[in-house]
């Protein structure tokens, strides 16, 4: 595999870490001849990474620097690709993502209650698993400035089963513009070189070139900036990249502290694994020493790909400008209540939301808190519950996999290794008892999606685009 990474690149990493020579050098090249991990984090908005461990049927070693992250260790399992298809990654239970991509939502430390943005968050690895850290309570925005990228961060929300969420589609500025300095958090998972890719990804070795890491410093900065503006006083911003540049990693950060006195980089907890920031590498009038509490994940010093996160803290005094407008209630017109009200009435225990709003035809949770977004592109106001049609209400996915199988009336389980359970996600009709009308189906307890029962024969309505190929 060494050999097929660009040779400058090869020279620019020997020079930063001691020569060619270097016994750092070495080992940090030849991790590149040891095959890259397959890496899975518990979602714990549906089961806790013990009881995932306990029912999957991979061997797995556990992350160190994250709790709810996992190693696949059986490789012919992660190299067939097994994990991805398992029917618990369709039910939400876990997300497949590189362990050193956890180091950056364990440093911003979302907890439940808090306003959290994630400013650049397609497909999603970290805003789910800043969901899972919400835990239900607050809320998140998760943004993504690609149309097509975001409809994929909202599929992974869904499928997470994430019920406080909005997803946006805008720049940050705008978003900087509208919402000011509102959240308690706001993570930066930066569009970069991907350096740190380049063992797993053939696209990314593909583009490095050596000026690929300065222009993307500058459109860092310009996100950054903007970031910035968006995080209340005595809130944290993380910035992350992929990369092992430091133009856009340490430098990146020092020309943010320099511009913002308001935002401090103190030591944050350390984990195992965890490097310190590299402030020697930056000319000298830029040699903050604070970088040294930024974090470098290495490929030769952990089971994982190359990672950089800085948790910067904006000061509790800085200045507070004027929050964003609240969000206006409006009456649902009456038949559209109504057919949700019978929908509810006939297939749930209870109501799944407080309150609930229509924007078009869709019908959404309200997110308590949430601001105006009239004016900004966005996909989801929060969570999607279902479509408005004439007279009748037709439940979405996402509602499903928000669901406990105890909130609905009407269950058909399977198990997960049953052929009942590859059939409904193929879309087949299946031969089931009970009473007529939409059923939620569970694959060991767990919601996979709606199914509709007319006299025994249950049609699924797992989503067509979702359905493997074949
Ligand atoms: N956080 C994501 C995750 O964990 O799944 C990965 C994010 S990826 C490293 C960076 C994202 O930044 C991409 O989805 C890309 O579309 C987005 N992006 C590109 N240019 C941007 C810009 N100017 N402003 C904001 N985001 C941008």
């Amino acid at each position: 595999m060494r050999d097929l990474l660009p040779p400058l690149f090869l020279e620019r990493m020997a020079a930063l870490l001691g020569g060619p020579e270097s016994a750092e050098y070495r080992a940090f090249a030849a991790s590149y001849d040891r095959p890259a991990v397959t890496g899975l984090r518990a979602n714990t908005l549906k089961a806790s990474a013990a009881e995932l461990a306990a029912r999957l049927p991979f061997a797995l070693a556990a992350v160190p620097w994250s709790a709810e992250g996992f190693i696949v260790q059986d490789a012919d399992a992660a190299s067939a690709g097994r994990p991805g298809k398992h029917p618990y990654h369709a039910a939400g239970l876990y997300y497949l993502q590189e362990p050193s991509a956890l180091a950056p939502v364990e440093l911003l430390d979302p907890r439940p209650g808090e306003r959290v943005l994630d400013l650049a968050a397609a497909p999603g690895g970290k805003a789910t698993h800043i969901a899972a850290r919400l835990q239900g309570e607050g809320l998140l925005v998760a943004n993504e400035i690609h149309g097509r990228r975001a409809w994929d961060l909202a599929e992974n929300l869904e499928r997470c089963g994430v019920r406080n969420a909005a997803v946006t589609n805008e720049t940050p500025e705008r978003l900087a513009e509208r919402f000011g300095a509102w959240f308690d958090a706001v993570l930066v998972d930066a569009p970069c070189s991907g350096e740190g890719m380049l063992r797993k990804s053939a696209a990314a070795r593909q583009e490095w070139t050596p000026e690929l890491a300065a222009g993307c410093a500058v459109r860092q900065a310009n996100i950054l900036a903007a970031a910035a503006r968006l995080v209340r006083p005595g809130g944290r911003l993380v910035y992350a990249t992929c990369t092992f540049a430091p133009e856009e990693d340490e430098r990146a950060v020092a020309r943010f502290l320099a511009a913002r006195p308001d935002f401090d980089l103190p030591e944050p907890p350390r984990r195992p694994g965890f490097a310190p920031g590299r402030p020697d590498w930056l000319p000298a009038d830029e040699r903050d020493a604070r970088l040294a509490h930024a974090v470098r994940l290495w490929p030769h010093h952990v089971a994982g790909e190359g990672h950089f996160a800085a948790r910067l803290m904006r000061r509790a005094d800085a200045e507070q400008e004027a929050g964003p407008r609240p969000a206006r209630s409006e009456r649902l017109p009456k038949a559209v209540e109504a057919a949700y009200r019978a929908f509810v009435a006939e297939t749930l225990a209870g109501p799944p939301a407080d309150a609930v709003m229509l924007a078009g035809a869709y019908l959404y949770a309200v997110l308590p808190g949430l601001p105006d977004l009239a004016g900004l592109r966005f996909l989801h106001p929060g969570w999607w519950l279902g479509t408005a049609r004439k007279e009748r209400f037709e439940p979405s996915h996402a509602l499903a996999l928000g669901l406990r199988a105890q909130q609905a009336r009407r269950v058909a389980d399977f198990p997960a290794d049953g052929p009942e359970t590859a059939r409904y996600l193929r879309g087949e009709t299946l031969a089931s008892t009970g009473e007529d009308g939409w059923t939620l189906v569970t694959v060991d307890g767990y919601p996979l999606g709606w199914g509709k029962r007319v006299a025994g024969r249950l049609k699924s309505h797992y989503p067509r685009g979702l359905r493997p190929v074949k």
